[in-house]
């Protein structure tokens, strides 16, 4: 049985055994540029990040999804971007080797490859893609990541990909409406 959502489809048998999702930054949270910078001989990267997306993150957590951000490059804008959505685990390796990085957080939390979900967009992300048992590329993928990929999301990296998987992947598993509501509810209290 499957519950389909705008743009993307998800097995209700595969979402439903989702304990952890993982993604990219660079194409994936962000539209793939790179604001580079020096400032008084302080060397500044800066990225751009979707609201919407930071969102769909935040709904994950509360749906007591965990997440997780794994980047070949290191930037202190993934480490605030990551702090400000209360992410789990962050890993920025500059070698970009993510299936071995992946695999000692996946030993560390107890977690096996078929509970997890990974949103990618290039082929750093391949080797993970090909392991995890939910890869999911964005609508402006690479050819090979979109080939790797079970689910084709279609909203572009940084421009609501990350949420539309997000929504996707709490509506195949009955849980977006409800979780909508929690969240709407948990505004409408005094702190
Ligand atoms: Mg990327």
């Amino acid at each position: 049985m499957s519950v389909s959502a705008p743009g993307a489809f998800i097995e209700m048998s595969v979402a439903s055994r989702i304990q952890l999702v993982c993604f990219d930054v660079d194409g994936v949270l962000t539209d793939g540029g790179i604001v580079l910078g020096d400032v008084d001989g302080t060397r500044l990267e800066l990225k751009r990040y979707d609201i919407q997306d930071g969102l769909g993150i935040v709904m994950l957590r509360q749906a007591g999804i965990r997440t997780a951000i794994i980047t070949g490059r290191e930037s202190v804008s993934v480490e605030l971007r990551a702090k400000e959505l209360g992410i789990d685990d962050v890993i920025q390796d500059r070698h970009a080797r993510k299936v071995p990085a992946l695999r000692r957080l996946l030993e560390r939390r107890r977690i096996g490859w078929e509970s997890v979900a990974f949103v990618g967009d290039d082929l750093p992300d391949l080797g993970v893609m090909r392991l995890v048992g939910l890869p999911v590329a964005v609508g402006n993928a690479s050819p090979e990541a979109r080939k790797a990929a079970a689910v084709q999301l279609t909203r572009a990296g940084g421009a609501g990909a990350v949420r539309e998987f997000c929504e996707a992947l709490l509506r195949a598993r009955g849980e977006w409406d409800t979780q909508v509501e929690a969240y709407v509810q948990s505004r409408s209290e005094e702190p």
